[in-house]
């Protein structure tokens, strides 16, 4: 298998995410690597029946004990409820200091089994073998770990960087495409952020990403590469790592329309109206080519991903509604709000202070 090495340099917790097709069938070895005894796998009842097979199988070939726990699919299981079952598993399986927590799933199991690992016994290592196309190039590298709460998305949790991620990219050829979607909206997303020439790859290479050829390999990589750059400059979302939402205040603010309905959005899709969003609204403030607006628009469109609020399934409320979405969002400080805006594709910026006046007439034009 091809094998695309990237690492993460955060010092004594620096960790290599590992990127290739057919890497499960060696992730035993890499993992018996870390100088474990015994291994609980976290996944979920859709991931588990197609892979936590061959990833016990290879741990087990290296001498070591596997557990496996398979929780019910979808956001509802990132719960305090679901964070309970993680942690006992955990210790049932008597998962001690030096031993490893490998969560196998998306985003979900991802953050919830890497959240379970950083509190059982005040912190045991683990591992992310991310299967869906945004935990391969997003949520899996980075540190972040948490579940929701009644009072929000993501809002307990801890900062717990894993010691190893191996992303095969041969288990994003079950994912569904609207889920392959989603997480191609994360990948377009490091392109505009700082990189135009990664986006018009993108624009070249997005059938192979999806269809699952060598230029899938090497999106994932480039993505992990800009996401680690970030998160090595600013861990702990003090500064820069924030450019990262570009496209997400737009997009979180749809989520919460939608009451996180994945029947009629899910992460990616409203990632995807925010990004033609974030860059509409920099062509009108004047900042930035509205020719550049346009490609960003065409590029999501061909691909299949929604731009537009009418393009929300359900509607999308009222700007107001809209604007009391955003509000609620943490990135707003003293009623003017932070944006993530742009000069051009690869040039995006932190824009605090923008008035919610400003955003009002913006969307107005939109809806
Ligand atoms: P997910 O984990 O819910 O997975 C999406 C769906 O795909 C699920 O039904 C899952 O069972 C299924 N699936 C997963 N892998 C599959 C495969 N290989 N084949 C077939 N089906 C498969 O969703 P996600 O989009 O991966 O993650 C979303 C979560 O990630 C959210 O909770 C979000 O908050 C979190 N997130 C965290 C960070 C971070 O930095 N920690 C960043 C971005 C997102
Ligand atoms: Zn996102």
């Amino acid at each position: 298998p091809s094998l695309i090495t990237v690492p993460v340099p955060l010092g004594d917790r620096a960790y290599d995410i590992l990127v290739g097709r057919g890497l499960i069938a060696s992730a035993g070895a890499r993992i018996a690597a870390l100088g474990a005894r015994a291994a609980a796998i976290v996944t979920d009842e859709h991931v588990g029946p197609l892979y936590a097979h061959a990833l016990a199988a290879s741990l087990e070939a290296q001498g070591l004990r596997v557990s496996v726990t398979a929780l019910a699919p979808g956001e509802a299981t990132k719960s305090y409820a679901g964070l309970e079952r993680v942690c006992d598993a955990v210790l049932a399986a008597k998962i001690e200091r030096g031993d490893l927590v490998v969560a196998l799933g998306g985003g979900v199991i991802g953050d919830l089994a890497g959240f379970a690992a950083a509190v059982v016994r005040r912190g045991v290592r683990f591992v992310q073998v991310p299967t869906t196309l945004l935990s391969q190039v997003d949520s899996s590298v980075g540190g972040k770990t948490g579940i929701n709460s009644r009072h929000g998305k993501n809002l307990v949790g801890a900062f717990h960087q894993p010691s190893l991620v191996i992303a095969d990219t041969a288990l994003l050829d079950t994912l569904p495409i609207r889920e392959m979607r989603a997480g191609y909206a994360e990948v377009a997303k490091y392109g505009l952020i700082d990189d135009e020439r990664f986006f018009a790859w993108c624009e070249g290479n997005w059938s192979g990403i999806f269809a699952g050829s060598l230029a899938r390999d090497k999106a994932v990589a480039q993505s992990c590469r800009a996401k680690a750059a970030v998160v090595v400059r600013d861990e702990h979302e003090t500064g820069d790592r924030a450019l990262l939402n570009l496209g997400h205040t737009f997009g979180h603010a749809l989520e919460k329309i939608t009451a996180y309905d994945s029947a009629r959005l899910v992460h990616g899709e409203g990632v995807a109206i925010g990004l033609a969003l974030a860059f509409r609204f920099s062509a009108s403030l004047g900042l930035c080519p509205l020719a550049d607006a346009e490609r960003v628009e065409a590029h999501l469109k061909a691909t299949g991903l929604p731009t537009r609020l009418s393009q929300v399934p359900g509607g999308c409320g009222t700007v107001d509604e809209l604007l009391a979405a955003m509000a609620q969002d943490k990135k707003v400080k003293g009623g003017a709000l932070t944006f993530i805006l742009a000069r051009g594709i690869g040039q995006s910026f932190i824009a605090p202070g923008i008035e919610a006046e400003t955003v009002r007439r913006f969307l107005a034009s939109e809806i």
